[in-house]
């Protein structure tokens, strides 16, 4: 019998997570675009008046986290690359380029900041079936790789790859303090219930001047301008429960013991072809034609990477790429 979408479910009320405030302006009435077996409710992004994070409040309660998250959730999936038949090969050029992608983005981001450390130790924090990590093998195969996935399907599947990964939580997950030299975290830390606490343990585990590379949404960029008031691709409701700019995530890095040593603009297509698949879904388009619109269509995904390539050269994208450093001695810079 399938899943259906559940109405009302349990919520609760937040104060700002970066400067702990009650104090805000709603910005977008938002609800579920993806997928039609998660919930039925209406949510709103609010802007702190403080600080301007942007924020999902009411947002869903973490023991509704398997009615957000549908058992088809898309880092759930393996990337179609791995099927055999010539036409799923076909369909698969997609992911080939995005794993391509992401491989350049791995080898000039955080592989860079320990190029000159033999047999470093990394952590992939949420490294869903370890394709990161197996990545970072391919290109340096003297790394120690770790890593930390909640879903426990995904941490098997990387286990089966012959990678150190642990099911559960950060919080939970028994790894050992003042170990790593880098951690890599893409695309967590705006899904998580309490970014501070999440940040703070990810310092204590990183060695003195350790690194840690994280990709997160930018609440900025053109498709941010064009989106913001409903449709906007980055907002992932009801998943994304919290969104910086520059200044805020500056801000609260410091107040978890980092230093920021780089805040730059990524790549991101696929902010576009949600914020397209989600406006189209209520303007009147067949749904054959919505339903198109996913980051597995080669057209949508050209045409976007295009788009991007071409804005990032002018203008920040609604993507950051964040390096913070553990400083030598707690409150230095060195
Ligand atoms: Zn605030």
């Amino acid at each position: 019998m399938p899943r259906l979408a559940k109405a009302n479910i349990k919520k609760v009320s937040v104060r700002c997570a970066v400067c702990n405030a009650d104090d805000y302006d709603i910005v977008a009435k938002v609800r579920e675009f993806e997928y039609d077996n998660t919930t039925t409710d209406d949510f709103q992004f609010v802007v702190c008046r403080r600080c301007h994070l942007f924020y999902l409040n009411p947002r869903p309660d973490v023991s509704e986290l398997g009615t957000i998250y549908p058992p088809e959730y898309h880092v759930y999936i393996p990337p179609a690359s791995t099927a055999s038949s010539f036409l799923k090969k076909i369909r698969a050029f997609p992911d080939f380029i995005r794993m391509q992608i992401e491989k350049q983005r791995v080898q000039k981001g955080p592989l860079s900041l320990v190029s000159g450390i033999p047999n470093a130790k990394i952590l992939d924090i949420g490294c869903a079936d370890g394709r990161q990590l197996l990545m970072m093998k391919h290109i340096n195969p003297n790394l120690e790789l770790y890593g930390v996935e909640l879903d426990d399907k995904s941490a098997h599947a990387a286990r089966q790859e012959g990678l150190d990964v642990r099911s559960g939580t950060l919080e939970h997950s028994n790894l050992p303090n003042e170990y790593f030299h880098l951690a890599y975290c893409a695309n967590i830390i705006e899904h998580v219930d309490n970014p501070g606490g999440f940040l703070k343990k990810i310092h204590s585990l990183l060695l003195p001047r350790g690194y840690v590379v994280l990709l997160t949404p930018r609440v900025g960029g053109l498709d941010y301008l064009l989106f913001r008031k409903r449709y906007w691709g980055a907002y992932h409701v009801p998943r994304h429960w919290n969104l910086w700019n520059d200044e805020n995530f500056t801000r609260f890095a410091h107040d978890c013991g980092f230093e920021v040593v780089k805040i730059s603009s990524v790549l991101v297509p696929t902010h576009w072809i949600w914020s397209l698949h989600h406006w189209c879904s209520e303007h009147r388009f067949p749904s054959w034609f919505v339903d198109g619109i996913t980051m597995h269509n080669f057209f949508w995904l050209g045409l976007f990477t295009c788009l991007e390539i071409i804005l990032s050269k002018v203008y920040q994208t609604s993507e950051m790429h964040i390096v913070l450093q553990k400083p030598l001695h707690p409150g230095s810079k060195h």
